[in-house]
């Protein structure tokens, strides 16, 4: 299975005539779990404020000139205050990231993940929330947001209304509404996407859901995808 899809990652490379070199750098990844264990590597060096990838270099900047072969897709807020690169202590090119007020998926959103995974071949899928989420918070507030804002309101609002249910202050209504929004926004990515739905299916990429800790550092995965194959629900794994 790994060195299949390492050989079709070959095919790829050689139609698009990029060298094989462009790829073949020490840490590709090959599947979703490898790409979730080195997000995570990196996050647990942020973390300790231990980063590898500080600055990124000139070399590898001309190295990708070639092409890019990043090895997960990140669909995160906009907030200035979570950036994945280096949220994951990542190199130039490793992260395909889709950012948007509320990490939400409408059909842009849904495209922009389609063609990486599809054509990028990238094996990994993270929706990615955070702690005292604007989007989220406005949502929960309720009211009329102005302009275009009302749409990514409409969209978390499943998220709220599911965390009303299962939260009873304040607070907690807003840390559920978080988790819920990444884990159905997740959910949207295989209910909205056939593509996406036929690469879950056939084992070629994983999707996972997570949330961000703004004081920590700290992703935890909510979600990552096991639970769906055993019909179990939306139960949180920390
Ligand atoms: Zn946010």
């Amino acid at each position: 299975m790994k060195m299949k899809r390492f050989l079709a990652g070959l095919t790829v490379a050689a139609a698009l005539t990029v060298p094989f070199q462009a790829f073949a750098g020490e840490g590709s990844v090959v599947t979703g779990d490898e790409a979730l264990k080195k997000l995570l590597e990196g996050n647990a060096r942020f973390m300790k404020d231990d980063k590898e990838y500080v600055n990124w270099g000139d070399a590898r900047r001309k190295e990708l000139t070639k092409g890019q072969n990043p090895f997960a897709i990140i669909l995160s807020c906009s907030d200035s205050r979570v950036p994945p690169e280096h949220v994951f202590d990542q190199e130039l090119g490793d992260l395909f990231v889709v950012r948007v007020a509320g990490n939400v998926a409408d059909p842009i959103e849904l495209g922009s993940v389609e063609y990486a995974a599809e054509h990028l071949n990238v094996p990994l899928v993270m929706v990615m929330g955070h702690r005292s989420c604007g989007a989220v918070k406005a949502t929960v507030a309720g009211g009329k947001p102005e302009g275009n804002i009302a749409a990514i309101v409409k969209k978390i609002t499943p998220a709220v209304n599911s965390a009303k249910k299962r939260a009873k202050d304040k607070e907690a209504v807003l840390d559920a509404a978080i988790e819920d929004n990444a884990i159905l926004t997740a959910k949207t990515l295989t209910e909205k996407s056939e593509i996406l739905k036929h690469l879950v299916e056939s084992g070629k990429v994983k999707i996972v859901s997570a949330v961000y800790d703004l004081a920590t550092g700290k992703v935890d995965v909510l979600d990552s995808g096991e639970e769906k194959k055993e019909g179990k629900g939306h139960e949180h794994k920390h």
